[in-house]
């Protein structure tokens, strides 16, 4: 298998190539095709299996697609504090890990126009909050920091479509469970079932099981 035979477009595919990337790995072989069909996904998976490109590419895709429909109107919000409106979310448990994962994404992105940008904890917000106010479709963020911007009204939730936890047994270790409630909970207000979740964690014990079965719909269960 080839990343050409599955269907995430021309720009992502060259930018794939431009990565370096030519043979899927076992998890992005199966877990990629399953989520651009828009199925919701619970994957096992480690830490340098490249599960990043499993759920960037698919998301990715999906934006490119339909970026007209998803984008927020122009203006909303008003005023110079325009509130960020991601259509993706990607959560993770520490700023190395979601700085890890911004810098992936943004290179799969290069040029197609979707929007990467950033929050994280341990670091002034001004900076963070200046980029998002440019405009953003994929937001990677932890927990803290993102409930803190919700919060202040700086980023709003009402237009995601794509959300992604990524070692969310680790944000469960590091007691990260009722901010992430609380923000899966902004997105289920507008239209519950409007979203496609993927989430990945390198062990499924029974808390990952119940995160599973409270936030993902009909759902295809994969470990690799
Ligand atoms: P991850 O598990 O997502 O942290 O990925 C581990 C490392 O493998 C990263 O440095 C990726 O850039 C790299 N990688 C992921 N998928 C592929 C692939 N299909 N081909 C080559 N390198 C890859």
């Amino acid at each position: 298998t080839t990343f050409d035979e599955i269907d995430l477009g021309k720009a992502l595919n060259d930018n794939i190539k431009r990565c370096k990337y030519v043979k899927p790995t076992p998890i992005q072989r199966h877990a990629i095709p399953i989520a651009v069909n828009g199925r919701d996904l619970m994957a096992c998976a480690q830490t340098g299996s490249g599960k990043t490109a499993a759920f960037c590419f698919p998301i990715i895709a999906g934006i490119l697609k339909r970026v007209p429909p998803y984008r927020p109107p122009s203006g909303s919000g008003g005023g110079s504090s325009r509130m960020a409106c991601p259509v993706a979310l990607i959560m993770s448990p520490t700023r190395e890990l979601s700085s890890q994962i911004h810098d992936e994404a943004t290179k799969f992105a290069y040029q197609t126009g979707v929007k990467v940008a950033v929050a994280y904890g341990g670091t002034p917000m001004a900076e963070q909050l200046r980029k998002l106010a440019r405009g953003v479709d994929i937001l990677v963020a932890t927990p803290g920091r993102l409930v803190d911007m919700i919060e202040r009204g700086k980023v709003s939730l009402r237009m995601i479509r794509y959300l992604a936890l990524d070692e969310a047994d680790r944000m469960l270790d590091m007691g990260f469970e009722p901010q992430i409630r609380k923000i899966v909970q902004q997105m289920d207000m507008p239209a519950p079932g409007s979203r496609q979740t993927m989430l990945f964690s390198a062990t499924f014990p029974t808390e990952i099981q119940k995160l599973a079965s409270d936030f993902l719909t009909n759902y295809i269960f994969l470990t690799v």
